[in-house]
């Protein structure tokens, strides 16, 4: 019989967000030919995704549009979710493991009675069965799991799976009708902390500064190398704990997770709380000035010496290249 696999995706100023359209392959993965994807768009002003989404292989998009829905509150777009679930019930739902999708898709599973795997990172599809890896002890080992019955909820590692480009199949936008129930929380401001203008979470290259920068003008060096990589900054706990950068770049098993194709550690002894949030990003790069630093012992390349000497130079010579 065939399924319903059914994608949340998730909009970030004024754009959608990369790991909704790696969460639609998520789902393309695991779907055989005669399932149906579809989509969730909830948000104010959010309709205009909808030929995003179509173009990685979504045949249905749901849009809720209301003011109600224009920061996230659990409770309202749970709401929101549930109506769409009257127009579409689905077999599966598939939300980003982000910050939003890890806090509403417990929700979502107890709405529906679900079982739920969190922090996919590979999905194969073996027959009848979905075969979903997930990382185990910070990222020390791996487990596969599947379900012995739907509905299933997921949530999908940023940047482990690579978006599909569809091909251009008709997708149909279906407008869903959201009275704005009475909420118990309401949304004041919301105070943005990002490294620059990339999401590190989603950030292809991160340039990460630890204690080693010794200061908070010491991430400027990072900073320009950065800049000239069109990456992100990251840091470790350390040199937050010390006060050279704020709590939002911190990286690792109580900060963000991330999976970049570049990852230059400058001046992080590689403690297993910060690999943690690292140790899977495709190419690492550590430089540090103790030859023993354990975070040599992941990194693909390592340079011992004195970051302020080694990253102006990198800076100058990716300059040259780039
Ligand atoms: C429950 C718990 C959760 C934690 N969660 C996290 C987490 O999410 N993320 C995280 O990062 N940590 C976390 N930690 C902290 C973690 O254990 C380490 O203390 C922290 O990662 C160390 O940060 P660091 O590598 O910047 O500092 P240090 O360990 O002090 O290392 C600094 C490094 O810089 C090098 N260095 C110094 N000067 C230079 C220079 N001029 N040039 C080059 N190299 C230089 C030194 O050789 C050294 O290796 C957690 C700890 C606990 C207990």
């Amino acid at each position: 019989m065939s399924q319903t696999f059914v994608v949340v995706a998730e909009t970030r100023g004024g754009k959608l967000r990369q790991v909704s359209l790696e969460t639609a392959a998520a789902a393309s993965l695991s779907a055989q030919p005669d399932d149906r994807i579809a989509a969730v768009l909830l948000g104010s002003g959010v309709s205009a995704f909808a030929g995003e989404l179509a173009a990685a292989g979504v045949s249905t998009v749901y849009v809720v549009d209301h003011p109600a829905l224009e920061a996230y509150r659990p409770d309202a777009y749970l709401a929101a979710l549930r109506k769409v679930f009257e127009h579409v019930p689905p077999d599966a739902v598939y939300l980003g493991h982000t910050a939003i999708g890890r806090d509403l898709a417990p929700a979502v599973a107890a709405a529906l009675d679900a079982g739920q795997i969190s922090d996919v990172t590979a999905i194969e599809r073996k027959g009848d069965r979905v075969v979903f890896t997930r990382p185990l002890y910070a990222g020390k080992a791996f487990e596969k799991k599947t379900f012995e019955r739907g509905p299933w909820v997921v949530t999908v590692r940023p940047n482990n799976i690579k978006a599909i480009e569809a091909d251009g199949s008709p997708c149909e936008t279906v407008t869903v009708d959201y009275p704005a129930p009475s909420l118990r929380s309401v949304v004041k401001d919301v105070v943005k902390k990002m490294s620059g203008k990339i999401d590190l979470a989603e950030a292809k290259i991160i340039v990460s500064g630890g204690r080693g920068v010794k200061s908070a003008d010491g991430f400027k060096p990072l900073e320009a190398l950065a800049a000239v990589l069109g990456g992100a900054v990251g840091a470790s706990r350390g040199a937050c704990d010390a006060g050279y950068c704020d709590y939002a770049l911190q990286i690792g098993q109580t900060g963000k997770v991330v999976t970049p194709e570049l990852y230059i550690a400058c001046g992080i002894s590689g403690a297993i709380q910060h690999l943690a949030g690292m140790s899977s990003s495709r190419v690492i790069v550590a430089i540090n000035k103790d030859p023993e630093a354990p975070i040599f012992k992941v990194a693909d390349y390592g340079i011992v010496g004195d970051l302020f000497e080694v990253v102006p130079l990198l800076t100058e010579e990716f300059r040259k290249l780039l």
